[in-house]
């Protein structure tokens, strides 16, 4: 049996009920199949891939808070300090109820590969708690937030491990965070970034993700002959990454059609309107139904159903596993030609085979949703020199990471005979570098 099949058979063996890091673990070590077998005996006898899938430490703490009854809640707080090779611990905290160990461990699994491909000197990390800001009053996020950090202050720091926000994690709960973490340790460091622009905070991290997805699928349509002006784009979620995708879109001349939440989705024909959007998201932090009402064209429906729209590009910005076999089905019946994902392992491996073995240009969401971590390295940046760049410098840098991103996966699958894979580029060009740090510093 090939090592990377004894590692996979060993793997789920020991995590049994943890599906997400077993599908991350194995669309990964599938596509270093190539790179591995060239020099299989030396991988085996250093477990090599042993340590590549096991994360350097969890963190589990309890997180004790008071609602606004007076009733005593109880959380489960984590961090997954997963690989700092080539540098601290970088990836974000998610509040949200399906939060477990599973899911945090694919998460920083992927972070690792993420992080690696934005060229900046940043290792894998990912955590958050079980906890859902939903429907909570300020001053119970704030004590939630509070006690999250007074349990993980002990184990961050600017040069050790910097998380950032993720689902259900925004500029309210960071802000949280930071000030909990300053009262504790009575340092202003840059700990945390997302921050806020008064404290630390860059500009252009809020719309980095969205940003940069779309930088980046505009390099891949140049490069395969296409363009995204004048394209219908179907874009999932409702949140961060959607909202300043959808931006983006319009700014580069698509049309992005829908968006969604965890209830429901809308279908704009005279495309998603960005200030409505966010007024009712993060202003009003009310559910889509609300858009329908203040955009009367537009059509809300119940559940799930973004993919089943005629689209040219589909962007899918909620979670993962929101893309599944029928969904990329249903895309390629309605003409999609190009899918980048804006969440962390949105699609299903069944539908992502799928998508590839029908032409469909496919990029994953290491390479594709890489400009949200990579801006907050530059947040770091900007914290170690107390400097602040402007929107414009910021936006410059990020867009020249994603191009080179996307470049770079292009060569990796290039090079091992893969052209076209950037599933297998992504995964190939994030691990060399990896690797080769994890060799150079030994068995650790
Ligand atoms: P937000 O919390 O801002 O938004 C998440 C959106 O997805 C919301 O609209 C939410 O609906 C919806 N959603 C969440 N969970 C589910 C679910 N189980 N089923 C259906 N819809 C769901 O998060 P972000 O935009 O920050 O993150 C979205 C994705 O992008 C995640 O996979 C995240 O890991 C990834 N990502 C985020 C980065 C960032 O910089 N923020 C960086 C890189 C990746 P509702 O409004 O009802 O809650």
């Amino acid at each position: 049996m090939s090592y990377v099949n004894e590692i996979l058979e060993r793997l789920a063996a020991q995590n049994p009920g943890q599906p997400e890091f077993l599908q991350a673990v194995t669309e990964v070590l599938e596509s270093l199949q190539v790179v591995i077998e060239k020099n299989e005996d030396a991988y085996r006898k250093n477990a090599f891939l042993e340590r590549l899938v096991t994360p350097e430490r969890i963190i589990m703490f309890r997180v004790p808070w008071v609602d606004d009854k007076g009733q005593v809640q109880v959380n489960n707080g984590y961090r997954v300090q997963f690989n700092s090779a080539i540098g601290p611990y970088k990836g974000g905290l998610r509040f949200h109820p399906s939060v477990n160990q599973g899911i945090l461990k694919f998460l920083g699994f992927e972070q690792t590969f993420k992080n690696s491909l934005t060229g900046l000197p940043i290792g894998g990390g990912k955590g958050g708690a079980d906890f859902d800001p939903k429907g909570k009053s300020d001053r119970e996020v704030m004590a939630f937030c509070q006690s999250f950090m007074t349990e993980l202050y002990k184990y961050i720091g600017e040069n050790e491990d910097v998380p950032a926000g993720d689902i259900g994690v925004g500029g309210r709960e960071i802000g949280y965070l930071y000030g909990q973490y300053k009262r504790l340790t009575g340092q202003y460091e840059g700990v945390l970034t997302g921050k806020g622009l008064s404290f630390g905070g860059s500009l252009a991290r809020t719309q980095a993700t969205g940003y940069g997805l779309l930088y980046l699928t505009d390099e891949l349509l140049r490069c395969n002959g296409k363009e995204l002006k004048g394209k219908t784009v179907a874009v999932s979620g409702a949140g961060n990454v959607a909202t300043y995708a959808i931006e983006k879109a319009w700014q580069l001349g698509a049309k992005p059609v829908t968006c969604s939440d965890s209830t429901g989705w809308i279908y704009d024909p005279d495309g998603i309107d960005v200030a409505t959007l966010i007024d009712v998201k993060q202003v009003k932090r009310a559910r889509l139904t609300e858009y329908a009402k203040a955009r009367p064209n537009s059509v809300y429906h119940e559940g799930k159903g973004v993919w089943t729209t005629r689209c040219d590009v589909a962007l899918p910005c909620a979670t993962q596993n929101e893309l599944l076999l029928d969904d990329a089905k249903a895309l390629v019946a309605n003409g999609c030609f190009a899918v980048c994902e804006g969440a962390n392992m949105p699609t299903s491996l069944d539908a992502t085979k799928y998508l590839q073995s029908q032409g469909v240009l496919f990029c994953p969401g290491k390479a594709s949703n890489a400009g949200g971590v990579a801006t907050s390295a530059l947040e770091m940046t900007q914290n170690s020199q107390r400097l602040s760049w402007t929107f414009e410098e910021v936006d410059a840098k990020l867009k020249d990471i994603m191009v080179n991103i996307f470049h770079n996966v292009d060569n990796a699958a290039r090079e091992y005979g893969m052209e076209g894979n950037y599933v297998a580029g992504a995964n190939i060009a994030g691990f060399l570098k990896v690797a080769d740090a994890m060799n150079a510093q030994g068995i650790v």
